[in-house]
């Protein structure tokens, strides 16, 4: 019910009572136990420092942390390779015959790589970079598919300590561009063309149209992947079938510094212009493989584990490379769309696999609702153990759809919060420890530190919310946003300058357990009669209806009120459509939100819609539906994935479509 304070930074509105505590069975062979937190918060650096063992060191550190606020530096003086401790390290300990990648192409093919291969090619991959004039020190853009190429031209990088910059594979030439001339890579890897929906689509002319006028380029390597007939430019172009094929499978990884850069990756857009993030290599690896350790309970040569991430974002970075081959994993990559050629494509790779831990994000999950449990009902599932999200706040809802659907009941489900910013998982269960309950993060893993502060800074307490704040400096967290100190302070530093606290950006509440619930962005927030109401409430009260797929709200200004809420939904798949758009499904769904959570959050107006704007990661654009709902001009569309979504929203709301009282 909500909560009638008026000094909370946000209203608690939701309540939630279901709790999930792991079974015996899985505790007992669980990777980490409760003992960890208090080991970890009553020595941290000690702690961490017992992480970074589970590392190859080429030297060891002389001191674990550096704080000189806001930079941080981690296992100071230790020099490391990351691609070693990826690669090299497993294939010397005897494991060359594992599987490390089982890869799935879009159109049926498929490739198996172990160890042993992925080590040959990932050398002759950066004798080939050397061929080439990269060097420590240079940076290298990459766009690709989700290709075995991808996951080797990113360990060639980190193996010559040149910082990567991989830019998502569906993003246009001027995305492109802008990328390559802020990081001035000297050297551009892609491919001829790429797999989407089913069709070969061109890469090439688009990456040419991008280096048409980037002096810092010298050579362009191109993966052949589709066959489709490219420009070519010679002297500059190389395919990479006939440089990397010729090369040496020997090559000697150098120890680097352990803050030596490991790669530059741009945010994903969702509130704006991306920014330009820094990591550094053993604080970064260390962190990478200790969660995917104990969050994903991963056991190295047994589980099989899938993240269905892009390479292009950080959960392709973090949870497909660094940590999985750090920790020794058996992974499945999957290069296409969830519905080619039919919609239970995932759930067959599962069953065709053996997948264990399965990693995914909610606006997947809603869409897996939409098209029916029919679906995954037909595949078997049994092999599952542990399921991931990342991405968004998942609503309770879809989650307990997951757990249901996908993990039959007996699947603990790891809610992980993180950004590109934070390098690796920092709010998240652990599966053999935590009772889960569906929708929330829970707390901080062992080692981090996390709280909820009011506009003043204090803490919130148990049934407060606010702002999401990291307290303490983290192993993964970013050096810098690549160029622009001044903008790295002023984005993450300057909210709680005072403190010396991290601001996330990202509103969270405190249930009356100490649970972490996150809100979603607090630039996103409502305020409707002086209550500040979270999007993530109230979408999640519109979803736990029978007939809603997704929602996304909004605050639109409002004449008595202040602002008022404005809810944008899809319907399930089995919803008449019409009926679902009638004024008396409107008038249900205001009712549903209004019980759910009280009558303040009930939407002023509420729109069916068919698809809703998002990002290439698949993040709702709250800021665009702002803009329709204030009857502005739509706002800068460029890290949409769908550009035409936004033209039919618009002309939905002039033809009706909407109720209110
Ligand atoms: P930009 O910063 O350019 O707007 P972005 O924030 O979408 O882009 P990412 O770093 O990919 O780029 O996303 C991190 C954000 O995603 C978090 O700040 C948070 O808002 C959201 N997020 C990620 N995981 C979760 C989660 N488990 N629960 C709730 N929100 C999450
Ligand atoms: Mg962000």
């Amino acid at each position: 019910m909500a909560e009638e304070s008026t000094n909370a930074t946000l209203s608690n509105l939701a309540t939630e009572s279901r709790s999930f505590p792991p079974s015996d069975e899985f505790a007992a062979q669980a990777n980490a136990t409760a003992e960890w937190y208090d080991r970890a918060d009553s020595d941290r650096e000690t702690f961490w420092a017992e992480q970074a063992d589970r590392l190859h060191w080429h030297q060891k550190w002389d001191k674990v942390l550096e704080w000189d606020a806001p930079f941080a530096q981690w296992f100071v003086g230790g020099k490391l390779n990351v691609a070693y401790n990826c690669v090299d390290r497993h294939v010397e300990d005897g494991h060359g015959e594992q599987v490390a990648f089982h890869w799935e192409g879009e159109p049926g093919d498929t490739r198996t790589i172990t160890y042993v291969d992925l080590k040959s090619e990932v050398c002759k991959a950066a004798n080939a970079l050397t061929e080439l004039g990269v060097q420590t020190g240079d940076r290298v853009a990459i766009q690709l598919p989700m290709i075995p190429e991808a996951v080797v031209a990113m360990l060639a990088c980190a193996r010559l300590g040149a910082a990567h910059s991989v830019v998502f594979g569906g993003f246009s030439p001027g995305a492109l561009r802008s990328r390559i001339e802020d990081a001035e890579a000297k050297l551009l890897i892609t491919s001829d063309g790429q797999y989407r929906r089913g069709k070969p689509a061109p890469m090439k002319e688009n990456t040419d149209e991008a280096v048409k006028d980037t002096p810092s380029i010298k050579h362009v390597l191109v993966v052949k992947r589709t066959e489709t007939e490219v420009p070519w430019t010679e002297g500059r172009d190389v395919w990479w079938h006939d440089i990397v094929d010729r090369q040496s499978d020997e090559h000697e990884a150098q120890p680097f510094d352990s803050e030596h850069p490991l790669y530059i990756l741009y945010t994903s857009g969702t509130t704006g212009k991306p920014k330009g993030i820094l990591h550094t290599s053993g604080g970064y690896l260390t962190q990478a493989a200790y969660t995917h350790h104990v969050v994903f309970d991963h056991k190295p040569g047994e589980s099989v584990y899938w993240c269905t991430a892009d390479i292009g974002w950080v959960t392709g970075h973090t949870y497909i490379v660094y940590g999985p081959l750090a920790n020794r994993a058996t992974s499945v990559m999957y290069e296409g769309t969830p519905n080619t050629p039919h919609e239970g494509r995932h759930w067959e790779i599962i069953q065709k696999y053996g997948v264990s831990i399965y990693y995914t994000a909610p606006t997947l999950i809603r869409t897996f609702m939409k098209w029916g449990k029919e679906i995954p009902d037909k595949f078997d599932l049994s092999s599952l153990k542990v399921l991931g999200t990342v991405g968004e706040p998942i609503n309770p809802e879809a989650w307990m759809w997951y757990r249901e659907n996908i993990g039959h009941d007996k699947c603990p489900i790891v809610d992980t919060w993180w950004q590109t910013e934070t390098g690796a998982i920092m709010i998240a269960p652990l599966p053999g420890v935590t009772a889960t309950k569906p929708g929330s993060a829970m707390r901080a893993v062992p080692g981090i530190a996390a709280n909820v502060v009011d506009e003043s800074g204090t803490p919130v307490g148990p049934g407060g919310g606010g702002y999401l704040v990291l307290d303490k400096p983290w192993p993964a967290m970013l050096r810098g946003i690549w160029g622009d100190e001044e903008r790295y302070r002023e984005t993450y530093w300057s909210r709680f300058a005072e403190q010396g606290y991290y601001f996330a950006g990202d509103g969270a509440k405190y249930d009356d357990d100490g649970a972490v619930w996150l809100l979603g962005r607090v630039d996103d927030v409502m305020n409707v009669s002086g209550h500040r109401i979270s999007t993530t409430e109230v979408e999640s009260a519109l979803v736990s209806h029978p007939t809603v797929a997704e929602a996304a709200v909004v605050g639109a200004s409002d004449p008595t009120t202040g602002q008022g809420i404005v809810a944008f939904v899809i319907l399930r798949g089995n919803v008449a459509q019409d009926e679902g758009k009638g004024a008396d499904a409107i008038k249900a769904l205001r009712d549903h939100v209004s019980k759910e959570i009280g009558p303040i959050a009930k939407p002023r107006q509420i729109m069916v819609v068919d698809e809703l704007p998002k990002t290439r990661s698949g993040k709702i654009m709250r800021r665009l539906l702002r803009d329709v709902a204030e009857n502005r001009e739509v706002g800068d569309v460029t890290t949409l994935a769908d550009s035409s979504v936004m033209d039919l929203i618009s002309e939905g709301l002039k033809d009706g479509g909407k109720s209110e009282d």
